[in-house]
C-alpha cells in the first residue's frame, strides 16, 4: 500500500484524483488532503476518506501543504494546487524523497533548476500529470533511445478560429467555455490565451532536458493525440486517448507499471476521428511566444511571465480588464524585467512579488 497526499483536493485535478483513488483502494491509501477553499467539499471528502491529515489553507496557513507533503506515511504527493502557491510543496516533497505527481506545472516553470536539484538531493521523483507530458513519458518509458524532437498538441482553446478582433474583447463566459476539457478557471483561461501551452513548453524543457528549439506545438482541436515524440531515425510515437485527466493521473501514480481501470473510457478511433492538425496563430495568441521567449531567456524570466499571467488572468476573471489586455500586461511586465540566475528560492520569490506588483499596476491603468 502506498500513502498518497492530495494537495488541492477540492479542485478539478484533486477531485479527479480522488475518483481514481476510489477505484484503486487495494494499492493506495489516502492519508492527507489539503484545499485552498471550499470548506464544504473538503468536509465531505474528509467524511468519505477519513484521512490522517486534512487542512484548509485559509485556516491552517500555507505550512499545511508542507506538512502534508513531507509526512513519513506519504509516498506520493499529488500536487494539484494552482499557481505559484504550489512551488514550496513540490520542493519539500522532492527533498523528502517522495514521488511528486505534478499537476502544478507552475512549480517547474518558475523554478525548474531548483525543482530538479531538490529531486537530485532528496532522491524524490517527478512524474508529470499534465496529459501532454504524461504522453511523452509513456512514449519514452522502457526505451533508452533519446528523443530528437517533441511536438506537444494544443486544443487551440475556444477562440481557435475566431477573428483576431473578436478575440480581444471575448467575455469571461466565452473564455471559460473550453471545447474539450473541464478544468479550473485559471488553466481554462490559460488555454484560451495559449499561455498554458507556453507553460507546457517550459515544463517539457525541464522534464525531458530538451532545448527549446526541439520543442514544437501543433493545434489539434480534438485533443485525442496528446504529444508526438520523434526519434533520431525519424520515427514518431504518440499516446492517444479521449480527453480525461483520470488516465494521466492514474499513470503518474503507477508509472512505470500499468494497472487495469474500468473507469477509463475505452478508446474508439471511429468516434474519436477525424483528427486534424493546424499551426498556432501566433499573432493572435501572443501569450504563447511571450512565454516561450521567457523560457528561452531563462533565469527569473519564466517566474515573471507566470506571475504577470496569474495577475492578468485574475483581473480578467474579475471583469477588471478585457481579454486582449492579458498578453499586453505580460509583455509590459517582462519588458521591465532584467532576468537574473535562479540560485535560491528567495530569488524566485522576489521576482514573483516584483512581477505581481508591476502587473497589478498595469492592470489598474
Ligand atoms: P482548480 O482551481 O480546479 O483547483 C485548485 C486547487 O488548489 C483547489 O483545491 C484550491 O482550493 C487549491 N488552491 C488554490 N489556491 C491555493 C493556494 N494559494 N494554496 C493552497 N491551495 C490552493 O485547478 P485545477 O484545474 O485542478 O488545476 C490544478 C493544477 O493542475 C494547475 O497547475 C493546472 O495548470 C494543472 N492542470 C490541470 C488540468 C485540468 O484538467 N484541470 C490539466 C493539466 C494540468
Ligand atoms: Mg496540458
Amino acid at each position: 500500500m502506498q500513502g498518497v497526499a492530495v494537495l488541492g483536493s477540492t479542485g478539478s485535478i484533486g477531485a479527479s484524483t480522488l475518483s481514481v483513488l476510489a477505484r484503486h483502494r487495494d494499492r493506495f491509501r489516502l492519508v492527507a488532503l489539503t484545499a485552498g477553499s471550499n470548506a464544504a467539499l473538503l468536509a465531505e471528502q474528509i467524511g468519505t476518506w477519513e484521512p490522517a491529515f486534512a487542512a484548509l489553507v485559509c485556516d491552517a496557513g500555507p505550512e499545511c501543504l508542507l506538512q502534508a507533503a513531507t509526512r513519513p506515511d506519504v509516498d506520493i504527493v499529488v500536487n494539484a494546487v494552482v499557481g505559484f502557491a504550489g512551488l514550496e510543496a513540490t520542493l519539500a516533497a522532492l527533498r523528502a524523497g517522495k514521488r511528486v505527481a505534478l499537476a502544478n506545472k507552475e512549480s517547474l516553470v518558475v523554478a525548474g533548476e531548483l525543482v530538479r536539484r531538490a529531486a537530485r538531493e532528496g532522491g524524490g521523483e517527478l512524474v508529470p500529470v499534465d496529459s501532454e507530458h504524461s504522453a511523452v513519458l509513456q512514449c519514452l518509458a522502457g526505451r533508452d533511445t533519446p528523443m530528437r524532437r517533441l511536438i506537444l498538441t494544443a486544443s487551440g482553446g475556444p477562440f481557435r478560429d475566431w477573428p483576431a478582433e473578436r478575440v480581444l474583447s471575448a467575455s469571461v463566459p466565452d473564455a471559460l467555455r473550453h471545447p474539450t476539457w473541464r478544468m479550473g478557471n485559471k488553466i481554462t483561461v490559460d488555454s484560451a490565451t495559449l499561455a498554458n501551452k507556453a507553460l507546457e513548453v517550459i515544463e517539457a524543457h525541464h522534464l525531458y532536458g530538451l532545448d527549446f528549439d526541439r520543442i514544437e506545438v501543433v493545434v489539434h482541436p480534438q485533443s485525442i493525440v496528446h504529444a508526438f515524440v520523434e526519434f533520431c531515425d525519424g520515427s514518431v510515437l504518440s499516446q492517444l486517448g479521449f480527453p480525461s485527466m483520470e488516465l494521466p493521473i492514474l499513470y503518474a501514480l503507477t508509472h512505470p507499471e500499468r494497472v487495469r481501470d474500468p473507469g477509463i473510457r475505452p478508446f474508439d478511433p471511429v468516434s474519436a476521428g477525424p483528427l486534424t492538425f493546424e499551426s498556432i496563430r501566433r499573432d493572435v495568441f501572443r501569450a504563447f511566444d511571450l512565454g516561450v521567449g521567457a523560457g528561452v531567456a531563462g533565469g527569473t524570466a519564466p517566474a515573471v511571465f507566470n506571475a504577470a499571467n496569474e495577475v492578468a488572468v485574475e483581473a480578467f476573471l474579475a471583469g477588471r480588464i478585457p481579454f486582449g489586455r492579458i498578453p499586453e500586461i505580460i509583455e509590459i511586465t517582462l519588458a521591465e524585467h532584467e532576468p537574473e540566475p535562479v540560485e535560491a528560492l528567495s530569488v524566485v520569490q522576489s521576482a514573483d512579488s516584483w512581477a505581481r506588483k508591476q502587473a497589478m499596476m498595469e492592470a489598474a491603468v
